[in-house]
């Protein structure tokens, strides 16, 4: 095997009712460098697959108890998204059997007698094409959050905000229930920028972002960098009391930071508008998103350090 991608050694488990079998591949097997356990039964293999995740199954058709198709199959439902090569070994070379072997999720399969030479290669295969598999996924799982997410402040993005604004719009819409939006912005932030300079302004962003995710905390809620110095807390299964409360929460946390600002309230402040509407079929989702636009340009005129909503009279219709 390949030292370079390893820190231990690839364990294979053996699955063979055969004792001078599992004896003959454990020696020819070892010698590659592999670490071997072996089971001598079906049940035996399950069970020690489920406690020791290897990187790869020997598995012999032919055994009593469960035999070698319905002990691959069981692990295959054990096995799920991450899948563990399992190379078949058989003394059976009928098409049926090796069509039923593939059939239930075997990676590959070689007959008896072994040649050990050509199952080396296949095991080192299998083995190698499972960890790039593995990589791969991990890869794609990286990158996935990362187009979600703001490099500067680690909060959702908004390509991630509008994703889950229009799942969760269409969920809420399902469920007859209300979905709550802050949308909130840095009091006189360009004057920040220009007193203290670009890079205090970013860090000022990271810290206001924090103190923001901490604001809105349920397992729904997301936080999100909605423009540059704009954000917005997306709150599913939350009123208009519940919203107005977050946002509040935020305004208080974000005034507490105490980052000086030569602003006439001294320090950095956060104005914020706050909705939310049980939505339906007749409504638009922008609709929605304005009119909480509109309640943060009322804080804004209002003074700001402050979080406005609409009057309750103010509905989707209205705008
Ligand atoms: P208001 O109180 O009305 O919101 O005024 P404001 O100055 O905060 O608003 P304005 O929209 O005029 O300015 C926003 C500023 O935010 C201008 C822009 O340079 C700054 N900004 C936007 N994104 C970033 C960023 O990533 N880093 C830094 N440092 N500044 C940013
Ligand atoms: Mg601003
Ligand atoms: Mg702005």
């Amino acid at each position: 095997m390949n030292s370079h991608a390893l820190d231990k050694l690839p364990l294979i488990l053996l699955i063979d009712d055969d004792i001078v079998m599992r004896l003959h591949l454990r020696l020819c097997l070892e010698k590659e460098g592999y670490e071997i356990v072996e089971a001598k039964t079906g049940y035996e293999g399950i069970e020690a697959y489920s406690r020791l995740h290897p990187d790869i199954v020997l598995l012999d058709a032919v055994m009593p108890g469960i035999d070698g198709f319905e002990c691959c199959a069981q692990l295959q439902s054990l096995i799920g998204s991450h899948r563990i090569p399992i190379l078949m070994i058989t003394g059976l070379e009928d098409q049926a059997s090796v069509d039923r072997a593939f059939a239930v999720g075997a990676a590959d399969y070689v007959t008896k007698p072994v040649h050990f030479a050509v199952l080396r290669q296949r095991v080192r295969r299998l083995i190698q094409q499972s960890q790039l598999q593995k990589q791969l996924e991990a890869a794609n799982q990286e990158l996935q959050r990362l187009v979600s997410l703001d490099g500067l402040t680690q909060l959702a993005n908004r390509r991630r905000f509008d994703e889950y604004f229009d799942q969760e719009w269409r969920r809420m819409q399902r469920e007859q229930r209300e979905l709550g939006l802050v949308l909130c912005d840095i009091d006189f932030f360009k004057s920040y920028n220009d007193t203290y300079g670009h890079q205090a302004g970013d860090r000022c962003l990271q810290q206001v972002a924090k103190v923001l995710k901490s604001s809105a905390r349920r397992a729904g809620d997301l936080v999100a960098r909605y423009g540059g110095e704009e954000f917005a807390l997306l709150l599913p299964n939350t009123g208009l009391a519940g919203a107005v409360s977050v946002a509040e929460l935020a305004c208080n946390a974000v005034r507490s930071l105490a980052i000086p600002h030569r602003s006439d309230k001294r320090v950095v402040t956060l104005s914020a508008g706050a909705f939310s509407v049980v939505p339906s079929s007749d409504q638009d989702k922008n609709v929605f998103v304005a009119i909480a636009d509109s309640a943060l340009y009322q804080a804004k005129a209002e003074g700001r350090d402050r979080c406005c909503f609409p009057t309750k009279h103010t509905t989707m219709k209205h705008l």
